[in-house]
């Protein structure tokens, strides 16, 4: 494993229920690279089981506001419409880099899109199901969301399969074991990448 090297970003986004935090989940426990998930802020309610500070910062609007305002996001965007703010602590970022360690960023497409604008040498990972049905069967599989959030997350899903190709990879989430060796390889790969420039 390098890990005198300098870490990278790595964003990975995809339209909700492709199975990204499946995928990443099994991705971090064994990791080809040093790599550590940047936990985001968020004004949504915690759903049940996650854990304030493990799955997200939970915010209150104001508290989310004030932060805002001070400048201390690196992104951070409104995802499903008013719905609710997410964004990325500037702080959490750089505690980990500065650790050498590679800083996996689970954000929407508008996120991806700044991320890969402020730092170009992000390695950029579109995850996506294989058709937008199994999107829809794997979100109601779920079952953490009212149906009136299910079909926001639906019509918004179409716009982000639409950003997909500004994502150097993409990875289709058809088998959890086959898209979790896609991504390894992918980070190995950058990782050599890496070393050969340094
Ligand atoms: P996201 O984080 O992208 O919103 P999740 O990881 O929560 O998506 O996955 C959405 C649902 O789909 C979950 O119930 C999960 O167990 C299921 N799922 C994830 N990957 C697959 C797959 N390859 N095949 C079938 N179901 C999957
Ligand atoms: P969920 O509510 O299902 O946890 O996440 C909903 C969406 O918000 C997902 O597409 C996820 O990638 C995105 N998201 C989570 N954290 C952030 C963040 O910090 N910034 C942005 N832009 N999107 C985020």
């Amino acid at each position: 494993m390098p890990t005198a090297r300098p870490g990278k970003l790595v964003v990975v986004s995809g339209p909700s229920g492709a199975g990204k935090t499946t995928v990443t989940r099994r991705v971090l426990a064994e990791p080809p690279v040093p790599l550590v998930r940047s936990v985001s802020a968020t004004t949504r309610q915690p759903r049940p089981g996650e854990i304030d500070g493990r799955d997200y910062l939970f915010l209150s609007d104001e508290e989310f506001g004030r932060r805002r305002s001070q400048g201390d996001f690196l992104e951070c965007f409104q995802v499903f419409g008013r719905d609710a703010w997410y964004g990325t602590l500037k702080s959490t970022v750089a505690a980990g880099l500065e650790t050498g360690n590679w800083i996996l960023l689970e954000i929407d497409v508008q996120g991806g899109r700044e991320v890969m604008r402020l730092h170009p040498d992000a390695v950029s990972i579109f995850i996506r199901p294989r058709c937008l049905e199994e999107l829809e069967r794997r979100l109601r599989g779920r079952g953490t969301e009212t149906e009136g959030a299910i079909v926001r997350r639906l019509r918004r899903a179409a716009a982000e399969l639409a950003e997909a190709e500004h994502y150097r990879y993409q990875v289709i989430n058809d088998d959890v074991e086959r898209a979790v060796q896609e991504i390894n390889d992918i980070l190995t790969q950058e990782a050599e990448k890496t070393c050969s420039t340094n």
